[in-house]
């Protein structure tokens, strides 16, 4: 079922198609942004499926002929932009899916839904072609654009959308999803909760990736051993990681994460906020062996290094000068 009941989070988005719903003042064109996994195409599949609902509620009944069709996946007046070129959305595919198509009545229901994913692909020629539905809308059509950039838009398609922003879900509602649904255990969902940031699609994809596990339970130990382990073999430990696959932003995220415990530690000697329970004893022992400026430093120097990678700086040099930081600033 697609309920909006049934989606987690996004309060104000939900109760606005809601009240859209009940009201009957639907608008012809809406932007969805947020990253990906945080439920945009969740969002807008719910709003459509209740338009077209014959029962016409703020939820769709799931029953009807419309929902039934909807959910097979075949529903002949929603319709899914896709696009020729990986790369970009153009003008012809605009054309031929919506501005030609739109001016055809509904076949079955009241509206005819245009839902158009990854819309920061739309190229200004493309973007201008869609304009003049927009600006002339007949009254069944209505537009989603899916975007992880809003900022892609001309400002004639900006002021002409009604524009919702997906916020990032509170941590608490994040873990306790991955517990309840995914069988995590609290450990796991603590750390896959802190790297997903407020994106549910994302710490869900992580809770259940091997590779994800496999990277956590490495970096870990590298950084359990930091105070005796000679950067070389440290070196030597990243180099093997990034041969074997291993996402190497991800693994300085978890440093990042190992760290920000340890100055937690150092400032509130409050354990429950770890990232990092299990690992109490290590925490405390490195938090006793540091201060806080050289925790800073640390901090600062796992920035460095991912600015250095994204410059294509060497990667030997750049995990170099981040260990010889952590080396230094941990006696
Ligand atoms: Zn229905």
């Amino acid at each position: 079922m697609l309920r909006f009941e049934d989606i987690l989070g996004h309060e104000q988005i939900k109760e606005y198609f809601k009240s859209a719903l009940e009201r009957h003042q639907v608008s012809h064109a809406y932007i969805l942004t947020g990253e990906a996994g945080m439920g945009r195409k969740s969002l807008a599949n719910a709003f459509a499926m209740a338009l077209q609902c014959e029962k016409g509620g703020a939820e769709p009944c799931g029953v009807c002929h419309s929902c039934r069709q909807f959910l097979s996946g075949n529903h002949p007046d929603v319709i899914y932009v896709r696009h020729e070129k990986a790369g970009s959305i153009g003008v012809d595919d605009v054309r031929e899916q919506i501005v030609n198509d739109a001016g055809i009545r509904p076949y079955s229901s009241p509206y005819k839904i245009y839902i158009v994913d990854q819309a920061e692909l739309l190229t200004p020629q493309a973007q201008n072609a869609l304009l003049k539905t927009i600006e002339e809308p007949p009254e069944y059509v209505v537009i989603f654009l899916l975007t992880t950039n809003s900022d892609a838009f001309l400002p004639t398609i900006l002021s002409r959308c009604t524009v919702l922003k997906l916020k990032p879900l509170y941590d608490q509602v994040i873990r306790g999803y991955l517990i309840e649904h995914n069988k995590a255990s609290a450990h796991q969902a603590d750390v896959c909760t802190a790297f997903a940031r407020g994106n549910l699609g994302k710490a869900i994809a992580l809770s259940s990736s091997e590779e994800f596990m496999r990277l956590q339970e490495i970096v870990l130990n590298l950084m359990k051993r930091v105070m005796e382990m000679p950067v070389s073999e440290m070196q030597a430990s990243l180099r093997e990681m990034k041969d074997a696959g291993l996402n190497i932003r991800d693994c300085l995220d978890f440093m990042q994460l190992w760290f920000r415990d340890i100055l937690m530690f150092k400032a509130t000697k409050d354990t429950s906020l770890f990232i990092f329970k299990d690992e109490y004893k290590y925490i405390r022992e490195i938090a006793d062996h540091s201060s806080f400026d050289g925790i800073e430093k640390i901090l600062e120097a796992i920035d460095k290094a991912r600015v250095r990678l994204d410059a294509n700086v060497n990667f030997e040099l750049a995990m170099e000068l981040m260990l010889l930081t952590m080396k230094e600033n941990i006696s």
